[in-house]
């Protein structure tokens, strides 16, 4: 789907088609021209031929079917992954990639380990969010929540996924509250300023995954460039602009990350965010490495002692395991 494409030849259309046009692809969720009644024939078979909107994509259900992973193939021949998770409240998530890979390379991540290939384009981002919202039609749902936890760093593309979010969340697209939209991030330098500006009521989930420098600059090498103290200064601006419950996500790795001294000593790093308004997501670890993730026991410890220490504590179900399509397993494979 070509967004501008379509603009270019409606141009010659009076002003009201690319409105109709528009309501066909957001509100109709149509996927072939043909179905757009309300356009004239020739139109729609000139639309079909210059401006076509399917979407290329093989998909895989996991066992329990809550959840659904798309590989969609780009233009290009690129392949990337965008994740359906059905929540038994009747909500349902849509996972969505702003990469083709990711530099960053994080040590635990899928996507991190094949590289990167390029950001996606408004249309890429936007197609994914589509796709879903039309596999959901013959059940007769939608889509009710969208997160940026796909394959790669929303930070790093990031004009691309404000422009995505806004056409989402237009009430002439698909009219996604902003308050059902998250952003997760390891925290790239000047992304969370960035965000803080933004007018729109977004939510943001900061990946920490350690309880120290050196600790995660073993398995974000990003935190080099970008200390937990800069971080943290960063995510207060973002707190007193925003006044956003901001969420912290801890990958729970076995003999890594989750022992009762580095509760101790994550807790005694949080007491550094003002004001304090956040909670940490416990997160058990989805294997793509030589990681394994935290026993139930120890997490239900560590969780413990951070609620000792009066931190808000909640711990992720994880889903899509089988088919890979759990946090950080998304590497554009079938
Ligand atoms: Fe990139 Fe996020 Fe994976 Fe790190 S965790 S490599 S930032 S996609």
């Amino acid at each position: 789907m070509n967004l501008e494409k379509l603009e270019n030849i409606l141009r010659a259309e009076p002003g009201f088609r690319l409105k109709q046009a528009r309501r066909a692809i957001y509100i109709g969720l149509i996927d072939d021209w043909r179905q757009a009644t309300n356009l004239s024939l020739v139109l729609r078979d000139n639309l079909n031929q210059d401006c076509p909107i399917g979407i290329e994509a093989e998909i895989f259900s996991s066992r329990d079917k809550n959840s659904v992973k798309a590989l969609i193939h780009l233009a290009d021949g690129l392949k990337i992954e965008t994740v359906l998770l059905r929540h038994a409240d009747g909500r349902n998530t849509v996972c969505v990639s702003s990469q083709v890979g990711c530099p960053l390379g994080c040590l635990f991540c899928a996507t991190g380990k094949m590289g990167f290939k390029r950001n996606l384009t408004v249309n890429e981002i936007v197609e994914q969010v589509l796709f879903w919202a039309r596999h959901l039609t013959k059940e007769k749902a939608r889509v009710t929540n969208l997160v940026f936890m796909g394959m790669g760093e929303p930070f790093l593309n990031y004009a691309n996924v404000m422009d995505a979010i806004k056409i989402l969340n237009d009430k002439d697209g698909l009219k996604l509250g902003a308050r059902h939209i998250s952003i997760s991030t390891i925290g790239v330098s000047g992304g969370l300023k960035k965000l803080a500006k933004e007018k729109m009521q977004l939510n943001l989930a900061l990946s920490l995954h350690a309880s120290n420098d050196e600790l995660r600059a073993k398995i974000i090498p990003y935190n080099r460039a970008n200390s937990l103290k800069n971080l943290i200064k960063d995510i207060n601006y973002y707190l007193e602009q925003t006044s956003r419950r901001l969420m912290i996500e801890y990958l729970m790795i076995d003999g890594f990350n989750d022992s009762p001294e580095q509760a101790r000593e994550l807790a005694v790093l949080l007491k550094n965010i003002d004001p304090p308004l956040f909670f940490v997501n416990l997160i058990a670890y989805n294997p793509v490495s030589e990681f394994k993730p935290s026993p139930t026991q120890k997490i239900f410890a560590f969780k413990k002692m951070l609620r000792d220490q009066k931190i808000d504590v909640t711990e992720r179900y994880s889903f899509g395991q089988d088919i890979k399509a759990a946090c950080g397993q998304l590497a554009g494979k079938s």
